[in-house]
Parts: C-alpha cells; structure tokens; sequence
C-alpha cells in the first residue's frame, strides 16, 4: 500500500532525505535543476509540498500526473474529500461561535460596536457560503 509521500517520491527526480519525514526533490512543474521542491509528511499522513521557485501545489502533483487529492492519505470509509470538509466544518463551527457570541451580547442589553456588528453580518455571509460549499456533490 502507498501513502501519499511515496506515490509523489516515486514520481521526482533527485530525491534524497531532509530530515525527519523532509525530502528534497526537483521540482517537476519549473526547469529545475538543482532540487526546489520540499516534500514533508505531516501528521496523518498527508503530504506537504513547497516549491521554493513559487510553482504553486497543484501545478507541481499535476506536473507528475497526481492531483492535490493525491497529497491526502485514502482512509477507507472516509470519502475522499474527508479533510476538505473537516476544515470547511471547522470553520463553520468557528463563525457560528461568533454569531453565537454576538447574539449573546445583544441579548445581555450590551449594543455591539461597528466593528463587532460587521463581524457579526461577515459570519452570518461565511455560514451561507461554508454550509452551500459542504452540500456541493462530492468532488475534488
Ligand atoms: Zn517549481
């Protein structure tokens, strides 16, 4: 079974050790001939990668015949979009705190000055848009 590091290792060039769970590797998706590409596991397996010439993430997988979904462990009974939506959830729990907050001070009689008003008005926008983005069809 290949994790994500070794199904992205296997595809570059130059590749050697940078440390703990760290690689070094040409960078696929820029002429490079000296290694730019840094690859690290993070926790859980995914992989994190950084052009130092600035190619963007998914030009580099894309570059090597991969896609960002690559760089993602496949957990069996997650769906492939398991991390996409924890952070989405994540952050939508985070704006409903807010608002949660705001409605609180309301509630206590305290008048929310304009800029805890606008942050209010800004989560009540990022819900929508977070809870319309977690409904969308799986897909990556
Ligand atoms: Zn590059």
């Amino acid at each position: 079974m290949s994790n994500p590091v070794e199904r992205l290792l296997g595809r570059l060039e130059k590749v050697r050790p940078n440390g703990p769970h760290r690689w070094m590797a040409c960078c696929p998706a820029h002429k490079d001939g000296s290694p730019s590409l840094s690859i690290k596991e993070a926790e859980g397996g995914r992989a994190l990668i950084h052009c130092f010439a600035g190619c963007n993430a998914g030009d580099v997988v894309a570059a090597v015949g991969l896609t960002l979904a690559d760089l993602f462990p496949r957990q069996p009974g997650r769906p492939r979009n398991h991390w996409r939506n924890e952070r989405l959830r994540a952050a939508l729990r985070h704006e409903q705190d807010v608002l949660t907050v705001a409605l609180a001070d309301l509630d206590a009689g305290r008048t929310p000055s304009p800029e805890d008003a606008q942050r209010a008005f800004a989560a009540r926008r990022r819900i929508d848009k977070l809870q319309e983005r977690l409904s969308e069809p799986q897909r990556l």
